[in-house]
């Protein structure tokens, strides 16, 4: 096709579809490393299972862990022509309590305990919790959870200094750094801990695609992050994790400000009734797709694959409505970065994806975003939605667009197309993040010389990997005239040679 040797006619060649073990499907698999699949062979191995993004944890692990992860993936992502996302997750103002003694201290209701600032070894007299002005900050009968809600307390007395006494209203045994969680407290603490920020200076310097933040509780939350990443002139995208009520509360304005949401029901199920997080989480995704935000559905997907072999039947289950539901991703935690088979795990949720995405249209149509005519974009909006319409009434194979900010591939995912959607830049960092959106599947490209020329070399090269073939039709969305790189404002209908 073409004369010049670029990095486009490498991409001619090859594709991340042909690593994959079997087909593609729509909704995204995000896979948290750790020591069970941190090398080379491993994690390319769950990429090969069907893992699309990668989440580091930063509440564990050393900087010199993240670095070796984030260049193995870079490797892969080199070797592969693929387009593999990571996504650096803060801790946030996360509470824990510290060292126990012997690593455990059996509990039971009626007992009294201290929380204390001294970070000494606990006891029943004395426990140290990573949070200085809590005795400031709570109030007499608010309830405090331990241990992913395993053991509950109420405050019984506070000095308002440095002293807390709780009594012990469902006991177990208590071990070290388990976390805390204060429903009802009214955190004063800073979204951005001492320890996030020096995280945050090294994920700066690294090629992530999304930064998520741990307990949002507000969009200023949001604002503070991203004024940091803007300053330091990084691409990456800003999610918010929904792990409080408060955020909940606020979640509308959230969405608004963050460019991704992660659904967080570790620590969202233990702070809020827990019989209200299946609707919290159809609510939230619905509203993401209304605002053409990507939301992960996070925690205890295939917990008990952890350990076993096969899911239960409610985790199976689980997956497939979170599908149903309209989630972008999926995500493990656990289950890949700790479990004994983090492959295996990869598989299972691949295939569950795989069969619920059959039954997938009927519970998204007339669930579908419409482009707002008050917003600056309408008139883009419109050419994304309706690209996605028309491809559907002729039955288009798939969906071409090109963007520089990622804003075509956002609004075209949210509507949920029918067709697959082929997302081209020349911005090699966003297609890293937009390998996180429902149905798009992402090619470099770096020759944009004219629209006529381009669409062919699209087509070219989607031709060339195997998703489409003589006479199938596809949608070209793109913006012209093209060297201004302005939003997408053009709809074609093209016929493949
Ligand atoms: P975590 O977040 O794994 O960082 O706690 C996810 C969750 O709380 O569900
Ligand atoms: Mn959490």
């Amino acid at each position: 096709m073409a004369m010049l040797q670029t990095d486009t006619d490498t991409l001619l060649m090859k594709n991340n579809s042909t690593i994959r073990k079997d087909g593609m499907q729509n909704t995204k698999i995000v896979a948290t490393v750790g020591p069970a699949c941190n090398s080379y062979e491993k994690l390319l191995e769950l990429v090969r299972a069907g893992v699309d993004v990668f989440r580091l944890n930063f509440s564990h692990g050393s900087h010199a862990d993240h670095l070796q992860v984030i260049q193995h993936i870079q490797a892969i992502n080199e070797e592969y022509n693929t387009f593999i996302g990571i996504l650096a997750d803060l801790q946030g103002p996360k509470l824990r309590v510290g060292k126990i003694q012997d690593n455990a201290l059996p509990l039971q209701a009626g007992d009294v305990i201290t929380l204390v600032n001294e970070n000494v070894i606990g006891t029943r007299e004395k426990i140290y919790m990573s949070y200085e002005q809590f005795a400031e900050d709570c109030e007499v009968g608010e309830r405090i959870l331990m241990d992913d809600g395993k053991l509950v307390f109420e405050v019984f007395e506070t000095n308002k200094k440095d002293q807390v006494k709780l009594k012990c209203l469902h006991g177990g045994v208590l071990s070290s750094n388990k976390g805390v969680n204060l429903p009802d407290t009214n955190i004063k603490l800073p979204c951005l801990t001492e320890k996030d920020l020096e995280d945050l200076d090294f994920i700066l310097t690294q090629p992530v695609g999304w930064i998520a933040l741990s307990f949002v509780r507000t969009k200023e939350d949001i604002l503070e992050i991203k004024k940091r990443v803007e300053a330091a002139k990084h691409p990456a995208k800003i999610m918010a994790k929904i792990e409080k009520p408060e955020a909940v509360r606020n979640i509308r304005k959230i969405i608004k400000a963050a460019n991704g949401i992660m659904i967080a029901r570790g620590d969202l199920g233990v702070e809020m009734p827990m019989e209200r997080l299946p609707i919290t989480q159809k609510e939230i995704i619905e509203m993401c797709m209304q605002f053409s935000r990507p939301v992960i559905v996070a925690t205890q997907l295939m917990d008990s694959m952890i350990t076993n072999p096969s899911p239960t039947r409610a985790e199976i289950t689980d997956v497939a409505n979170a599908v149903l539901d309209g989630t972008d991703a999926v995500m493990l935690s656990a289950e890949t970065s700790v479990g004994h088979h983090p492959a295996l795990v990869v598989e299972a949720m691949t295939r569950i994806i795989e069969e619920a995405e059959k039954h997938y249209w009927p519970q998204i149509e007339g669930r579908r975003p419409k482009a707002a005519n008050r917003a600056r974009t309408f008139q883009n909006d419109v050419i994304c939605f309706n690209a996605c319409r028309v491809a559907e009434e002729i039955g288009a194979k798939g969906i071409v667009g090109m963007t520089v900010s990622g804003y075509t591939a956002f609004k075209m995912s949210s509507y949920r197309p029918k067709a697959r959607i082929f997302i081209f830049s020349d911005q090699r960092q966003a297609l890293h993040s937009l390998n996180l959106l429902w149905g798009v599947q992402c090619f470099f490209y770096d020759r944009f010389t004219s629209t006529d020329e381009t669409i062919q070399d699209c087509t070219g090269i989607l031709k060339n990997c195997g998703f489409v073939k003589e006479d199938d039709i596809l949608i070209n969305t793109a913006s012209m005239p093209m060297y201004k790189r302005h939003r997408t404002n053009m709809l074609k209908v093209t016929v493949v040679e």
